[in-house]
């Protein structure tokens, strides 16, 4: 036994009928009461009487890592797993035990925490009720350059449709789009005030904008470092609600027993459509060994057949990028996989004389530990390895901080659902790549994002939820 308390004056609680409470004071981890590592406690008063009750164990962050690990394990080996039936059965057995010992819990919190007897046994009470989905107010969003129209368009319709306000921060390199929507607005009525486009500097504007204390909710797109930034200055002003699309660096993952041809063609444009500038660029494309060569092979033809240049011309597939700042940064990647080692198979230089364009770039011989598998590039970059089992690429495919979205091409359905459950990203598409609809939810685990846009769920991000309780029977 690692700590016992026993508390034997039932004086204090005239109800309890119990002579005795016996309970467990170490940490509880893995179904087990320990000291904490440092072996320190500390001790808990009873209000009542200002006197010390007993002492607990407590925990310091070596505690917290051995609980982290406890419940990671847990839930990815164990009770996710385990089917809703029987995590509503032992939920229900948990209840009937609350309900054997309601007394004796009662009483520890009467003890504990002062709480009368009554108030510690209350139970839900019934009224007539209802929940109201109400506009949380003044709205901000702050999106990228990377598809100006498209942004606005998936933050400003959500908002307005909800009976927010909104103000509308484009990314300072595409400032015109926003402007034009804006004039759209007023010809089609919308009153002053309901939509407000603000173009400036991230720093400047879109700062002034997160610290606002009059801005209740900020939806943004973008880079991670702003979206941290972001979520800082929202705690450091009036804890405006914040939800974030960030970046990724997403598993593109081929087997042996997939329509090949269809599969480079997917993979192509999940990596080079609209230059990689795509949040979600199946930027590390793994293939199963069997079928690697006859892939690099084609996926190289494939890539060097398509035309870079004027993205006015019907025929151009890739166009620039965004700016001389964007183009160095790519530049600079590329030479940083080069000297980690990868193989570079085609492009990593300038296509033309002017202009930001950049050939179409694929690296070999990777791993996960280069910069160039890690980091998003946001540019028409991609990095090619191979594998030959569903749990090594499950495995690599994980080996990032990212989780924006994840593909899979094979025709066997079985190992399709298996990735598609496994694989953790907001997004996987099975035999196709960077398919978007208005009707689906969009966003991110892990570090790519909190929060979704587009479809149902994106009207909760810009609701808040009310309830109303009515007593109709006057006093009781
Ligand atoms: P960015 O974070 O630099 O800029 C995005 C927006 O934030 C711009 O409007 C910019 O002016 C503003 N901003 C910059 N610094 C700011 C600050 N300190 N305070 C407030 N606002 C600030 O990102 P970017 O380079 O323009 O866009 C590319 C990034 O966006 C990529 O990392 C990409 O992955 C990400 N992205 C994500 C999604 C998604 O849905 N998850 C979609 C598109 C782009």
């Amino acid at each position: 036994i690692k700590g016992i308390i026993m508390i034997e004056n039932i004086n204090l609680c005239p109800y309890v009928t119990l002579e005795w409470i016996i309970i467990e004071t170490g940490l509880f981890i893995k179904n087990t009461f320990v000291e904490s590592v440092d072996k320190k406690r500390f001790e808990t008063i009873n209000p009542s009487t200002g006197k010390v009750i007993t002492n607990v164990a407590e925990a310091s962050s070596k505690d917290v890592d051995l609980a982290v690990e406890a419940a990671t394990e847990a839930f990815y080996n164990v009770w996710r797993f385990v089917d809703g039936k029987e995590r509503g059965r032992l939920l229900n057995k948990l209840a009937d035990l609350i309900e054997r010992d309601l007394e004796e819990l009662a009483a520890l919190e009467s003890f504990d925490n002062g709480q009368t007897l009554s108030t510690a046994k209350f139970i839900d009470v019934g009224k007539f009720a209802y929940t109201r989905h109400e506009p949380i107010g003044v709205c901000a969003a702050i999106i990228p350059w990377n598809f100006p129209i498209l942004m606005q368009s998936w933050k400003m319709a959500p908002a307005l449709a909800c009976g927010n306000t909104i103000i509308l921060k484009p990314s300072e390199l595409t400032p015109l789009g926003a402007l034009k929507i804006a004039a759209l607005c007023k010809e089609a009525g919308f009153p002053e005030g309901v939509v407000n486009v603000l173009n400036g500097p991230g720093p400047i504007t879109g700062a002034a904008i997160a610290m606002h204390m009059k801005i209740d909710k900020l939806s943004f797109t973008g880079s991670n470092a702003t979206g941290r930034s972001l979520l800082k200055a929202a705690s450091e002003s009036n804890l405006k609600q914040v939800s974030l699309e960030l970046g990724g660096k997403s598993p593109n993952i081929i087997f042996a027993d997939s329509n090949l041809d269809q599969a480079i063609k997917w993979a192509h444009m999940g990596i080079f459509f609209n230059h990689g500038q795509c949040c979600t660029a199946g930027s590390r494309v793994y293939v199963q060994d069997s079928v690697y060569d006859e892939f690099l092979t084609k996926f190289k033809a494939f890539t060097e057949s398509n035309k870079i240049g004027d993205p006015f011309e019907e025929d151009t597939y890739q166009g620039p990028q965004i700016s001389q700042t964007q183009f160095d940064r790519i530049m600079r990647y590329i030479e940083c996989g080069k000297e980690e080692g990868a193989t570079l198979l085609t492009g990593g230089e300038r296509h033309g004389d002017q202009g930001y364009f950049i050939k179409p770039t694929i690296f070999t011989d990777v791993n996960e530990k280069m910069t160039i598998m890690q980091e998003e590039i946001f540019g028409p970059v991609v990095a090619i390895s191979k594998f030959s089992t569903v749990e090594e690429v499950i495995e690599k495919a994980h080996l990032t901080k990212f989780g924006l979205a994840a593909a899979v091409f094979t025709n066997d359905l079985t190992k399709a659902i298996k990735l598609s459950n496994e694989l953790r990203a907001g997004t996987v598409w099975v035999n196709c790549y960077n398919l978007v609809n208005s009707r689906l939810p969009f966003g991110g685990y892990k570090e790519s994002g909190t929060g979704r846009d587009l479809s149902k769920y994106a009207l909760d991000q810009y609701t808040q939820i009310k309830t109303v309780q009515i007593n109709l029977e006057s006093h009781t």
